[in-house]
């Protein structure tokens, strides 16, 4: 396997680890495989090490993560707040997993960023906050869990990897490549998926419970949302999904019933962008996923004071549905140059 880690940052990370016997691991809001799978994989590895080592989730993971081995152990931050507060209080070590920014963990920002122990950041996002004492990042990983399997087989404990800390780091490779469809930017994350079924995970089963698997109320919901609530824009070959609040009522949404709905347009040949603009509480959330190398993650940023991957990005906007859609429709043509076929 590839060395693509720096020594001195290996060395440092195990002198903290060793240092440390109290160590809080935390991830993103709306934490996903990969989130979660960096984290409690980790956990896992620490675990065996001997270390007191606990997971702290901004808000409730979808109920579809719950096969992952630690799941009903998660301390989630805006149901377990006090428990939360004394394990950062306690905690030597903070080890926070798939994310680029502090705001990325939404009310759980201030918790960790007040918090005086050393922490590491270890990431796959672009333009990471150097916040933390030690920085991993490396955006051309196919998800964090990649990483965090380079890091423990750099650290020569892979021995140490139990089944439980491979299936949760599969999981999150396995989510965040859609089981070795995209991202895949290394050829040996194939030797690392070897290594991992090595320690006897059941590569199906996770490909079966992580991707394909949901409600029933998921199900009618995104059958609906492409058959009636689906603009596309030949033009511009771009999809745009509008789900409102009403419609999200009428069929009992649950958080996680969209989960996956923004890649479903990109199955036809000729639409190359695809946008899902959910109508939420607070405002418009933005999820877009494309094909080639059109940069949603620009148009997400520009418009939406999001980002994200070239291929999977996000945003948020303040105002009515209509009024999102039509910001985005207005602006496509921005983008036009970054369509195949188009580049000059
Ligand atoms: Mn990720």
């Amino acid at each position: 396997m590839k060395q693509m880690l720096i020594d001195a940052d290996i060395k440092r990370l195990m002198q903290m680890i060793e240092g440390s016997s109290r160590i809080v691991l935390t991830c993103h809001v709306r934490p996903d495989g990969d989130a979660l799978g960096s984290s409690m994989g980790m956990a896992w590895l620490l675990k065996s090490l001997g270390k007191d080592a606990r997971v702290i989730v901004p808000d409730q993971p979808p109920k579809t993560l719950s096969f992952m081995p630690g799941f009903k152990d998660l301390a989630i931050f805006t149901r377990h707040d006090p428990y939360c507060q004394r394990l950062v209080s306690e905690a030597e070590l903070i080890i926070c997993c798939d994310f680029n920014k502090p705001s990325r963990q939404d009310q759980l920002e201030p918790l960790i960023q007040n918090a005086t122990c050393t922490k590491v950041l270890i990431d796959h996002h672009e333009d990471p906050d150097y916040f933390a004492d030690l920085t991993f990042s490396y955006p051309e990983m196919s998800s964090t869990c990649e990483l965090v399997f380079r890091i423990i087989a750099a650290m020569g404990l892979y021995p140490e990897l139990s089944h439980d800390a491979a299936e949760c780091i599969l999981t999150g490779i396995i989510t965040d490549t859609r089981n070795f469809t995209v991202n895949v930017n290394e050829l040996d994350l194939y030797e690392i998926l070897m290594r991992l079924l090595e320690k006897g995970v059941d590569k199906n089963r996770i490909v079966k419970l992580a991707l394909n698997t949901c409600s029933l109320s998921s199900l009618k919901i995104q059958a609906y949302a492409i058959s009636e609530c689906m603009e596309v824009v030949e033009k511009h070959r771009c999809a745009i999904i509008t789900l409102n609040q009403e419609t999200l009522k009428h069929f009992h949404y649950e958080k996680g019933d969209t989960e996956g709905l923004v890649n479903e347009p990109l199955k036809v040949r000729s639409i190359i962008s695809s946008f899902f603009l959910r109508e939420d509480p607070e405002f418009i959330r933005i999820s877009a996923r494309s094909e080639e190398d059109f940069p949603v993650s620009k148009v997400c940023e520009d418009l939406f004071g999001g980002g994200g991957h070239l291929q999977a990005a996000g945003g948020e906007f303040y105002g009515t549905l209509e009024e999102c859609k039509a910001k985005l429709i207005a602006a496509l043509p921005n983008y036009d140059k970054y369509l195949p076929d188009n580049n000059g």
